[in-house]
């Protein structure tokens, strides 16, 4: 066996205790007799794996009891069309666009009501977050929507916006456990597990009780509809149930890392070596304003599309995998989630040492 360092964006690193264990329960989950994979949701085994998962979620997260957690499908995406469907009574909602999901949430939100771009960082290739502490909040609007990591471009919101009392909406896609969050700041935050959480296929939500009603837009589908999976206790219909094992696997693991703060303090020192080899490098730049540098997601570039591909080729070939950067801006990225180990970044350094020594 030969594991590599994975810096992918997503699906991406998962813990290897996790794989481990998993792969040792694969043929006979605590004596079933069958995987989790093989097993109804609606057994005494499922319920208790569902229970367990919301729970220490619930406690990694110290998630107030009047927020219901949802486990569903459709990725992050589907929840573009979601929250408005659910959220936008008065049919109006202000976006802050800092990327690509932003963006395309926003895009998807205007099928479904009026939405105001309040703030973006368009102007610069999404390489900074604007300031918003004073934002033209619509008087009306029924939510203020972030995606609070760029997965892109390596941004992250330090400082929630001031939303002046209106509900904040968070994807939270890429930086979901990654540090320390006080959920009664949002109405909504959710985002795909496929990052920092379990493989593809489970989208978590967790949402204020207030914001669940009957009272969706016309047409909304049942699934879409977040009473319906907050009333069956995200068993309205056959849930993702291996992912959502994985994920309970994955918030037990933390849990033994020391939780959230621990997390917070493991991704400083692992972003801290990149960034800081990345500011005296005479090959590599970051790509983003500093005060905004995400912990999770590292954009790079050498200023010469052939050397960066020249770049992620030889560093595959040397065991550091997916560090080409996203379609849309080209360079590289280096996705350093809970899972990467510090050796990992380790590594990847040293390689970025070398490189530069050879090709200056
Ligand atoms: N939001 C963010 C921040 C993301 O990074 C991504 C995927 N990379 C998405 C949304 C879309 O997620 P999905 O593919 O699960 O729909």
């Amino acid at each position: 066996m030969n594991r590599v360092y994975n810096f992918s964006a997503g699906p991406a690193v998962l813990p290897e205790e996790v794989l481990r264990e998993a792969a040792a329960e694969m043929l006979d989950y605590e004596g079933t007799g069958m995987s989790v994979m093989e097993m109804s949701h609606r057994s005494s085994a499922f319920q208790k794996i569902i229970d367990t998962a919301e729970q220490d979620l619930r406690d990694l997260m110290a998630i107030p009891d009047n927020y219901k957690v949802l486990f569903l499908q459709g990725g992050a995406s589907q929840q573009f069309a979601a929250i408005p469907m659910n959220l936008m009574k008065n049919k109006v909602a202000d976006y802050i666009v800092t990327g690509q999901w932003a963006k395309k949430a926003s895009q998807e939100a205007m099928k479904y009501g009026k939405v105001n771009i309040v703030a973006s960082s368009a102007d610069q290739t999404f390489s900074y977050i604007p300031d918003c502490s004073d934002l033209p909040i619509s008087e009306d609007a029924d939510y203020v929507y972030i995606c609070e990591n760029n997965t892109i471009y390596g941004t992250k919101f330090h400082e929630l916006p001031n939303t002046k009392g209106k509900t904040l909406v968070a994807d939270v896609s890429s930086c979901f456990l990654s540090e320390p969050v006080d959920v009664t700041k949002y109405g909504l935050i959710y985002g795909g597990v496929q990052k920092n959480i379990g493989p593809a296929g489970v989208v978590i939500v967790i949402i204020r009780e207030d914001l669940i009603t009957d009272d969706v837009l016309d047409g909304t589908p049942t699934m879409l509809k977040y009473k319906t999976h907050a009333d069956a206790g995200s068993l309205y219909n056959t849930p993702p149930a291996y992912g959502i094992y994985i994920c309970g696997k994955v918030f037990q693991w933390l849990k033994k890392q020391g939780g959230l703060a621990a997390m917070k303090e493991h991704n400083e020192k692992k972003a801290k070596i990149l960034y800081d080899y990345l500011d005296q490098s005479r090959l590599f730049k970051g790509t983003v304003e500093k005060k905004d540098r995400s912990l999770m997601n590292v954009p790079f570039v050498t200023g010469d599309a052939d050397l960066d591909a020249k770049f992620v080729k030889e560093a595959k070939a040397a065991g550091l995998e997916n560090l080409k950067g996203h379609r849309s801006v080209g360079g590289m990225r280096a996705s350093i989630y809970n899972a990467m180990p510090i050796e990992g970044v380790e590594a990847l350094v040293a390689f970025m040492k070398k490189f530069e020594e050879e090709n200056e």
